[in-house]
Order: C-alpha cells, then sequence, then structure tokens
C-alpha cells in the first residue's frame, strides 16, 4: 500500500514511517521543508509548498495520516497558544483543499486528535461514545482539530484520539525519566491522576490497523487497555529504569517551573480503547511495565 504521512519526521509520524516500511509499503513525507537530513532522506518527502504547484505524488495513494502540529511540549504563552491551535488548524484545512484537487483521492484519513478532548477527571472512564467537552485550552484545541477533520472530502475519516505516547526517541517519557535517571523521581502532584498511555509502536501498528478495516471510521482512542495513575506510573519506571521511586514533585513546584502546561501531567484521564478492541486490535504492549521494560531493557522496540 501507498501512504502519505504529514508531519512524518516528527516522533510518532517517524515510528509510523519505520514501521510501514518494515511492512513493505510505499511512505511519502509531507512537511514544512523537503530537504533531506534528520533521517527524512528514506523516504520520499514534498513540501506543503510544492504540493500547491504539483498534485500528482499524492494521486493514487491508499491513506494519509496527518499528524503534523506544533508541539505542546513548550510553555503555553499566548503566543504558543495560537501556534499550537493554528498550525493544526491550517495544516488541516490545506490537507483538504489538496484532496480536493485530487483525481484519485484516498479512502481514509487518519487524522491526529488526543485524549485531551474528554478533559480532565480522577473518576470518570472514557471511551469514545463519551460526549467531549471543551472545558480548557487543549480540549478546545482538540475539538477545533477534530472539526477541522471533517471538511477533509473522502469516504472514512478515522480521528486518532492519542494518549501519551510511550518511546525513547520523543513525546514526554524521556523528561519524564530525567529526574529518575538522576535517582530524584516521584509521583507528582497528589501521584492519583489517570495516566492513558500508548507504547509507540503499538499507536503505529493501530494507524495501519485502522486504515485496513472499512468498518473502522470516527474517533478511536488509541491508549492502551490499562492506564495507570502517576504514583503507578512512576513505581514502574523507576522499576524499569533500576532507580528509586521516593522523591515526590508536589503540584505547585511543578506548576511554578512549567506554568499552564504543567497540567498535561497534574490532570489526566481514563481512557480505554473500546473501538480498538471492539474492532479485534490486538495490544502488544498492554501493560505499562511491559511497555517500560521494553523501552529501556532489551524489548525489541
Ligand atoms: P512531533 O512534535 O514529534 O511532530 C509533529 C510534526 O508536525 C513535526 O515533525 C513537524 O513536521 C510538524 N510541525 C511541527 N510544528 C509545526 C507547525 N508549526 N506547523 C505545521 N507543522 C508543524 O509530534 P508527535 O509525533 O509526538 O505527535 C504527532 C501528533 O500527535 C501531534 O499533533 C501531537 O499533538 C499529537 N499527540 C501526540 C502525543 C504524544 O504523546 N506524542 C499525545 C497526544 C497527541 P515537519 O517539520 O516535517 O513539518
Amino acid at each position: 500500500m501507498k501512504f502519505a504521512i504529514c508531519g512524518g519526521t516528527g516522533f510518532i509520524g517517524g515510528a509510523l514511517a519505520r514501521y510501514l516500511e518494515q511492512s513493505g509499503d510505499e511512505v511519502v513525507l509531507i512537511s514544512r521543508t523537503a530537504s533531506g537530513g534528520g533521517g527524512r532522506e528514506r523516504w520520499k518527502t514534498v513540501s506543503w509548498d510544492d504540493l500547491d504547484a504539483d498534485l500528482r505524488t499524492l494521486e493514487g495513494l491508499d491513506a494519509i495520516v496527518n499528524l503534523a502540529g506544533e508541539s505542546i511540549n513548550q510553555r503555553w504563552s499566548d503566543k504558543a497558544k495560537r501556534r499550537i491551535l493554528q498550525s493544526r488548524l491550517d495544516t488541516t484545512e490545506k490537507l483538504a483543499r489538496l484532496v480536493a484537487g485530487l483525481e484519485h483521492k484516498p479512502k481514509v484519513v487518519v487524522n491526529g486528535s488526543a485524549i485531551g478532548i474528554y478533559g480532565t477527571s480522577e473518576t470518570e472512564v472514557y471511551d469514545e461514545s463519551r460526549p467531549v467537552r471543551a472545558s480548557d485550552f487543549l480540549s478546545g484545541v482538540v475539538e477545533s482539530w477534530e472539526k477541522a477533520a471533517d471538511a477533509i472530502p473522502v469516504e472514512r475519516i478515522v480521528k486518532l484520539r492519542t494518549g501519551l505516547v510511550l518511546g525513547k526517541e520523543g513525546g514526554a517519557l524521556p523528561v519524564m525519566a530525567l529526574p529518575y535517571k538522576l535517582f530524584a523521581g516521584g509521583r507528582v502532584g497528589s501521584g492519583k491522576q489517570w495516566m492513558s498511555w500508548i507504547h509507540v509502536y503499538d499507536i503505529a501498528r493501530l494507524i495501519r490497523y485502522c486504515i485496513e478495516r472499512p468498518e473502522m471510521s470516527g474517533p478511536v482512542n488509541a491508549t492502551a487497555p490499562n492506564p495507570v495513575t502517576n504514583d503507578s506510573f512512576g513505581r514502574a519506571l523507576a522499576a524499569a529504569l533500576h532507580r528509586p521511586h521516593w522523591f515526590p514533585v508536589p503540584g505547585f513546584v511543578f506548576r511554578a517551573v512549567f506554568g499552564e502546561m504543567s497540567e498535561l501531567l497534574l490532570a489526566g484521564q481514563q481512557v480505554l480503547p473500546k473501538s480498538a478492541v471492539e474492532h479485534g486490535f490486538e495490544f502488544q504492549y498492554p501493560t505499562v511495565d511491559k511497555a517500560l521494560q521494553s523501552i529501556y531493557g532489551h524489548g525489541s522496540h
């Protein structure tokens, strides 16, 4: 099969490109720059601007996966907030325009989304049937991003409501692991907040799985079936790194250092992958112990 990945130079997109390549698929990356470097020379890369001039690269694709957007792992100044929202809306709107111009359109687009759309709670459990509520900055961004995806003129759109993606090469895990590596790891805030996570290899597998199944569309939670509290996550991380879990960081300290973005770790949501499980997807890393041991131990991913 032939796929294009917008934001394929990033953490999840890179893992997906490698997984698809191993599966014998052809991959094209859509990026802000078409120049090589950073490993992207392995794949054909076209820039968004190139596509304005020549759409042929996108003709006859089986699927497009859109993960492009400004990183949320930065202090959320007013300017950064605008970039975080606008980058997602602009790229998704541009993708919709490009697809509209294709003679042979892909049947499916998997568009990025995030579990932040459900809001945060220590008691609720969220699957795809739960109504979404824009209650804070992040849930508002994700809700707008999902709405923008509806304008992409294809038969099927999968909205990949992504949890905390675990891998060595990006996302939040390297930052979370640092204090443990320095023997200063511990729970953050109360430690009772939920963390709904997924191994990066499983999200790559899940994306391809969704593409292959015409019956999967709309929201799909990309989270492992066993979310954990922040305290349990920290214990599993400590065990995988052979370090102690003992040095709690009070919420107010975390807020002082990271500002509003600290809510990403101080508040969470318990999310279950109902759609993936009901459609028969099997997680290779269903528990956080297994996932973290594969990342920091002798696992293959
Ligand atoms: P990365 O930040 O690693 O990659 C995102 C890619 O988007 C970049 O490689 C870049 O590609 C492109 N990009 C960056 N900034 C902009 C911008 N201002 N305008 C347009 N494009 C931009 O993200 P991840 O791979 O970690 O995540 C992919 C998506 O999934 C993101 O949208 C993220 O919000 C979402 N997500 C990720 C989670 C995680 O745990 N990692 C959790 C929940 C959601 P290029 O330079 O080639 O243009």
